[in-house]
């Protein structure tokens, strides 16, 4: 009797729209190492923060939901947000996730010794707190009311474009991802004096595909970014493909949240870059350098605002930006079109065949540099783990020893 051979098992690679396509928009090799390798970055700063802003609002969200009426903004951060922040922050640390110093105050007033704070003063409001101090008060009396469902599981298959047998894994690929919030509007009850519908509705193309809706219904997809907002150009001529790649995230989720049967039409994405709320003295001088050169979307219109950009120096007070400004420049909208999701997710088609390539290639010549494409820019590569080993950037980078 023949024995019939065990097929091989089909393997549907599964694609993340965080951390597949953005990381891998950032820089390839730099992916390899850290997701496909499966080493977490030694520095994660940005890790930390997003993960934190983001367990803030969420829990924020939550006791907003328990009893509304009893919940008033602005909320104290010593009474009232720091008992969240703590709670965010022993989860965090359950996962291995330590609040870098200089960021977070983990200590309360028990603590009596200066541990890594400034003092012994604990608790501390440094930035991490100010910023989410300003997140729950400039965007939570808003954005709460529309909240429909939060922290939403997508996922969806596509087939791989440019697939070759013997080359590629597979023939199709799963899209997955996390929307943080969305929000389900009705044309009948438009809330009063809500900012985010005003910006809403007042943005000409999505008021267009609105207002050309058949029905009382829509959605708006929410995504909060624990990051300052990027330019949308590198250098004049250049795009940002950072810039590029969350627009797609955003569209790559309202096609996923548009095959959902509860789903009503997904208009518009929002994203909140929340560091905008509150930067940091870096973020002033990126900006000036970026409204220099005109790298950004929004850049001061107030005689002040510019002004106080103009005359802002390396050293000098980092508030100096009008909570105005702040505020646009923390929230960026995505018109959502048929055209436009096509668009990203071809993109996307594009981004998982490029990442299948690399892996095919590794897996013929064996040489992971040689594989994998490299993106060279200072910011990502001072604090990259693997910039002394990576060709893109051969002897810029020297060892230091503590
Ligand atoms: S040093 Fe820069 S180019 Fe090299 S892997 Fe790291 S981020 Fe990429
Ligand atoms: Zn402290």
């Amino acid at each position: 009797m023949a024995l019939s051979v065990k097929s091989k098992p089909y393997i549907i690679p599964e694609y993340s729209l965080t951390g597949d396509l953005l990381s891998y928009q950032a820089c390839g090799l730099q992916y390899r190492y850290q997701n496909r390798g499966a080493l977490p970055p030694s520095t994660p700063v940005q890790l930390w923060f997003g993960e934190f802003i983001h367990g803030v609002m969420e829990e924020a969200y939550k006791t907003w939901r328990e009893d509304p009426m009893a919940f008033r903004f602005p909320r104290g951060w010593k009474e009232e947000i720091r008992v969240i922040e703590m709670n965010v922050n022993r989860r965090l640390r359950a996962k291995g996730l330590l609040p870098p110093p200089r960021l977070f105050c983990p200590y309360d007033e028990t603590m009596r010794t200066q541990g890594l704070c400034p003092d012994a003063n604990h608790p501390h409001p440094l930035l991490a707190s100010q910023r989410a101090e300003a997140a729950i008060n400039t965007w939570g009396p808003h954005l709460f009311p529309l909240i429909d469902n939060a922290e939403v599981k997508l996922k969806g298959c596509r087939d791989m474009v440019g697939y070759q047998s013997g080359v590629h894994r597979a023939q199709t690929y799963s899209v997955t991802g996390v929307v943080d919030v969305i929000s389900s509007i009705s044309l009948e009850r438009a809330e009063m004096g809500n900012l985010i519908l005003h910006y809403i509705n007042t943005h000409p193309d999505i008021r267009a595909i609105i207002d050309d809706l058949s029905s009382l219904n829509y959605e708006i997809i929410i995504d909060y970014k624990g990051m300052r907002r990027p330019p949308m150009y590198l250098s004049p001529g250049v795009p940002n493909p950072t810039w590029k790649a969350h627009e797609w995230q955003v569209l790559t989720y309202a096609w996923l949240r548009s095959h959902q049967k509860d789903a009503h039409r997904p208009v518009a994405g929002i994203i909140f870059y929340l560091n905008e709320l509150i930067p940091s003295a870096d973020d002033i001088g990126d900006l000036k350098k970026e409204v220099k050169d005109r790298l950004t979307d929004i850049s001061p219109t107030s005689r002040v605002d510019k002004q106080a950009l103009e005359q802002w120096r390396k050293g000098s007070k980092k508030s100096v930006l009008s909570a105005n400004l702040r505020e646009q420049r923390s929230i960026r909208l995505i018109p959502i079109t048929e055209e436009s999701q096509q668009q990203s997710l071809q993109a996307f088609d594009g981004v998982v065949l490029e990442i299948e390539d690399s892996i095919a290639r590794e897996m013929r010549c064996g040489s992971i540099r040689e594989c994998w494409r490299q993106n060279p820019q200072e910011k990502t590569c001072t604090a990259c783990d693997f910039k002394l080993y990576c060709p893109a950037v051969q002897g810029k980078y020297r060892v230091s020893l503590p």
